[in-house]
């Protein structure tokens, strides 16, 4: 018996047993699998990433799983989740990817409190889950990749509580030989809380996308609700046009100003290739040591 590699001979659904639920997204859910005959070890334990074939269909989904395989089977990063093989049956389709048994990011939002200086998460918390995703995303960015969905809910946990970015479903890869290419760069893609005001304005998406969504997360992380919200999308995308084009200003608790304040202010720019990180190079001077090795590919 050998571990789940590529080359592992056609697997099926019943060489694991499947477990809890883990989680789930708008086109798959995600389980517990114990991989049958890993011998001693190996990983035994990974989460399954089940979609339903005919939804995929339907939905016109194909490119984007495509996408999803492709990419995700093509990182070496520890910063990101890896597909170790994928296999299908008549109806679905199965992704054999790294166990996060720490679950999502959003989940240590919603249970952090700290109550001394009223906000959710502390600084230093923030700045080492943030830190992790920015050097992840400064991988994928590096390799002209944008992931388009960046969020609490798909930054996935280790038990040791080191991180790894998940859910390359609506990834794009910018390299114009790319068989992504076909996709459009200026599709609406990602969830309403975290979409940059260019995607609002159909304009094409480039690293700056997940920039902002940093920016976000960050202001998330300290305040415990994102930055924009509203009673329905077309408020919350309203409120965020309003923001970019300096129409409203966000409000910050008292604990966040300073550092953490202007580095949300720097993410959350209107213009993609003025957000930190956008341009080649290391930038400097503007915040926070921890945030500060942002390289950028513009
Ligand atoms: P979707 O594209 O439908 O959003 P995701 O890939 O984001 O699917 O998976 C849905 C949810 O499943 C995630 O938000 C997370 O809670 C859980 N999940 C996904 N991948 C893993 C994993 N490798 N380990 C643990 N949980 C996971
Ligand atoms: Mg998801």
């Amino acid at each position: 018996s050998a571990a789940v590699t590529r080359s592992s001979p056609k697997l099926s659904p019943s060489d694991f047993l499947f477990g809890r639920t883990l989680g789930e997204g708008a086109f798959a859910r995600v389980v517990h699998a114990r991989y049958k005959s890993s011998p001693a070890g190996k990983p035994r334990d990974y989460a399954v990433k089940i979609m339903e074939k005919r939804h995929i269909k339907k939905e016109d989904k194909v490119k984007y799983v495509m996408m999803e395989k492709k990419l995700l089977s093509s990182f070496e990063s520890e910063l990101i989740i890896r597909l170790h093989v994928s296999f299908q049956d008549s109806d679905y389709l199965y992704m054999v990817m790294d166990l996060c048994p720490g679950g999502e990011l959003l989940a240590v939002i919603r249970n952090f409190r700290d109550n001394e200086r009223q906000t959710a998460c502390s600084l230093p918390v923030t700045q080492y889950y943030m830190g992790s995703v920015i050097k992840g995303l400064e991988y994928l960015h590096s390799r002209n990749i944008i992931h388009r969905d960046l969020k609490p809910e798909n930054v996935l946990l280790l038990s040791s509580g080191h991180v790894k970015i998940g859910d390359f479903g609506t990834a794009l890869d910018l390299r114009p030989q790319s068989s992504s290419s076909g996709q459009r760069r200026n599709s609406f893609v990602g969830t309403a809380e975290y979409v940059s005001p260019e995607v609002l304005r159909n304009e094409d998406a480039g690293i700056g996308v997940d920039l902002w969504a940093v920016g976000c997360m960050v202001f998330q992380m300290g305040v415990g609700r994102p930055p924009f919200q509203a009673a329905n999308e077309f408020g919350m995308f309203q409120a965020i046009i309003d923001h970019a084009e300096g129409k409203s200003t966000l409000q910050y608790p008292p604990a966040l100003s300073g550092h953490p304040q202007n580095f949300i202010g720097c993410m959350l720019k209107d213009q993609p290739d003025t957000r930190l990180g956008a341009n080649d190079g290391v930038q400097e001077g503007v915040v926070d040591g921890k945030y500060m090795s942002i390289r950028g590919h513009g």
